[in-house]
């Protein structure tokens, strides 16, 4: 279990310094004005990631993911009872697939979960970043809404951690501002969601930014009819029209923002 943590912190940390490396060396869009802007930018949405990854660990991974873990065991021990550990953790990941597909829908969908996840989407500048710029409240109801989940299928909290990792790994691939030629961004769209699939999800346009809603793996969107590709994906136009550079300048602006009354 410890070796599993240390793993997710020294993926998350390794892969953002490589692809903030690749953001400079080949980017797809120039979003940056200064280096000032881009450190602020940053440091804005790793802060907030920060502050989310420690609310997740003790309220979710060390206390109620747990709980529900013996909930299980002492209830329905035989319900879904998969005995290959490969298996089980193949499971795992797939049906919290759905159930984050879902749950990003519906965030979309219902008006009062949508205040909180357009904080993710207010982003004018998407870069590997923003893969953290979610709000706390957001991260609360989605740490919430897992738990009858883990109650019905007793998830090991190994596989629900493999699962977070290899779920950032892809999150934040598909958010890094990284040049790729259009036949690669195609293939790997075929599995998972890719840098040109989510930025039109980004889009202003609401009917772009309602589509594209796989985090994992992409064949959500193709089985649930919520694909779509635009013929240029690098002149979308990222952000959310009635939120301004002003309201995202610190971390308590941008937490501010649901409770704004546009
Ligand atoms: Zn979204
Ligand atoms: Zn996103």
């Amino acid at each position: 279990m410890e070796f599993i943590i240390t793993l997710k912190s020294s993926t998350f940390f390794g892969l953002l310094i490589l692809l903030l490396i690749c953001e400079s060396a080949i980017p797809a869009i120039k979003l940056w004005r200064s280096g000032k802007q881009r450190f602020i930018h940053a440091l804005n949405n790793i802060l907030l990631g920060f502050i989310n990854g420690r609310l997740a660990y003790y309220a979710f991974f060390l206390y109620l993911w747990n709980e529900m873990i013996q909930l299980h065991k002492e209830h329905a021990p035989t319900l879904f009872a998969i005995e290959n550990p490969f298996l089980a953790t193949v499971a795992c990941i797939v049906i919290l697939d759905i159930w984050t597909y879902w749950w990003h829908r519906l965030n979309h969908i219902i008006p009062f979960l949508w205040r909180f996840h357009k904080v993710h989407h207010s982003d004018k500048e998407m870069d590997v970043t923003s893969a953290n710029r979610f709000h706390t409240i957001e991260i609360l109801f989605s740490g919430i809404i897992r738990c009858p989940l883990i109650f019905v299928f007793g998830f090991s909290m190994e596989n629900i951690l493999i699962y977070e990792i290899i779920l950032f790994v892809i999150v934040q691939f598909h958010h890094a501002n990284i040049h790729l030629p259009e036949p690669l961004d195609k293939l790997i769209r075929l599995f998972f969601p890719s840098p040109h699939m989510h930025k039109v999800h980004h889009s202003k346009i609401s009917n772009e930014a309602n589509s594209n809603y796989s985090s994992l793996l992409s064949i959500w969107d193709r089985v649930f009819r919520s694909f779509k590709v635009v013929n240029n994906p690098l002149k979308i136009s990222y952000g959310i029209k009635q939120i301004e550079n002003s309201q995202q300048s610190s971390i308590l602006k941008i937490l501010l923002i649901p409770f704004q009354k546009k």
